[in-house]
């Protein structure tokens, strides 16, 4: 038996019908928030998430699936859907249409990661990006954009943290105190977080090791280092949220792992599916598409990961709905009658409803059986004498009760009692 790579999942019948109606509300939530689709490429030249996630980040170091194509490119599946979405903005000069575009995607990411719960090497996000506004009210419709999400699914628990980790030019200013702080602590921070402190200092305020988050809680704090402007957005931003009666916590720990973040990030977080308790990340990028050589355009963003989503949904108990599979089962008692219900069926199909018949061969008292399994909310059987008569006999799963119906008139008939 060959089985699946690890860190990979198959979503089987039992469980697909939970990731539509995710992909469903999530498509109904963009379309209030005049949010379009977008679909980028599985893989990219590897140099897209180089340059667009940055070197020094955890990604681009130790995550990527890169691999050299028959032609001798390198291609790398894609970590994260930001980097692809700004490329695609850049090379279809999106730039040119009107301000702000606003896009979301639903897509596979790929990380080389080592398999937990809640963490997979092939994982899934929604994701949304709003291209050409550095308005702080952009961040703030962002942010309302996934609440409003969560809202919808009527997902509980989930707490906003808030941050701003300011521009290029603040952020200069706190690396160096921030490099400071950690060269006096060193010889406590885990071997990992030693690397990142001089690459990408901001990192390891986000590392999960308990010595490095107890030193790290004694760090100097970037909202003291913002300059006026990024402070005022940053006032902006809050003050919207107020309006719009969410609740958020300001986390002056929060930073993104990724290097083009600036000013806004949040996370949404739950406390109920253990260590991978981060469920949404997000945030502003004003340098990313500069640096993908798509000019001085700002974008802000977030992204979500699926499967910790329906952990947290299984975790708090929250209702799926799972459609009935079939309006009407048509339950034929012999050959002749089979080829009535194979009939019947397709017209009821025709008809916009959900109909199955039997194809194993079973009695008919293993076909009523089958038809609780797959949810038939009627049963419509056909024996010799219904076959003579033209009718079917249905039977309303749900109350037994039972009616003679002409074959011409079940399709009605179902529709009218559904
Ligand atoms: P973490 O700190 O948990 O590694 P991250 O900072 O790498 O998260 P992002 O790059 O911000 O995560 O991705 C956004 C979201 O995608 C995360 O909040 C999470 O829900 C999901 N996600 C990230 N990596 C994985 C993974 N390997 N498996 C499943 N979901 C993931
Ligand atoms: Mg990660």
């Amino acid at each position: 038996m060959i089985n699946a790579p690890k860190g990979t999942k198959d979503i089987l019948p039992n469980e697909s019908y939970k990731w539509q109606y995710i992909e469903k509300v999530a498509r109904e939530t963009a379309a209030l928030f005049g949010v379009s689709e977008i679909r980028t490429p599985t893989f990219e030249h590897t140099e897209v998430f180089e340059r667009g996630v940055g070197e020094g980040t955890d990604i681009v170091n130790k995550e990527m699936y890169t691999f050299l194509d028959k032609g001798g490119r390198s291609i790398t599946l894609k970590p994260e859907g930001t980097a692809g979405v700004a490329r695609a903005f850049t090379e279809n000069g999106l730039n040119n249409s009107a301000l702000p575009i606003k896009l979301f995607y639903l897509t596979s990411c790929f990380r080389y990661e080592r398999p937990q719960a809640g963490r997979l090497r092939e994982f899934h996000q929604f994701g949304t990006e709003i291209l050409g506004s550095d308005k702080p009210d952009i961040d703030a419709e962002t942010i309302l954009f996934a609440k409003t999400f969560f809202d919808k699914l009527g997902i509980k628990g989930l707490s906003l943290r808030l941050n701003s980790i300011g521009c290029k030019d603040c952020r200069k200013n706190y690396e160096k105190a921030l490099k400071e702080f950690l060269n006096k602590n060193a010889d406590a921070l885990c071997p990992l977080c030693r690397e990142r402190m001089e690459k990408n200092p901001l990192r390891v305020l986000d590392c999960k090791n308990d010595e490095c988050k107890k030193i790290t809680s004694g760090a100097p704090v970037i909202l003291d280092y913002i300059c006026d402007d990024c402070a005022k957005h940053f006032e902006k931003v809050k003050k919207l949220l107020d309006l719009s009666g969410v609740e958020y916590t300001v986390d002056p720990k929060i930073v993104r792992g990724l290097d083009y973040y600036t000013r806004t990030v949040f996370e949404f977080v739950s406390d109920s599916i253990g260590a991978q308790g981060t469920v949404c990340g997000g945030g502003r990028y004003d340098g990313l598409i500069g640096e993908l050589g798509g000019g001085d355009v700002p974008g802000i963003g977030f992204a979500l990961g699926i499967e910790r989503l329906l952990l947290l949904m299984q975790s708090t108990g929250t209702e799926i709905p799972c459609d009935k599979k079939a309006d009407v089962y048509l339950a034929p008692m012999g050959e002749k009658e089979a080829e009535k219900a194979f009939e019947l069926v397709m017209a009821m199909r025709r008809a916009g409803l959900k109909a199955e018949t039997d194809h194993m061969g079973r009695g008919i008292k293993a076909q009523f059986k089958y038809a609780d399994k797959i949810g038939a909310r009627f049963v419509a059987v056909i024996g010799s004498y219904e076959l003579d008569k033209g009718v079917v006999k249905v039977k309303n799963m749900a109350d037994s009760t039972e009616s003679t119906v002409a074959f011409c008139d079940l399709e009605n008939y179902i529709k009218s009692v559904r």
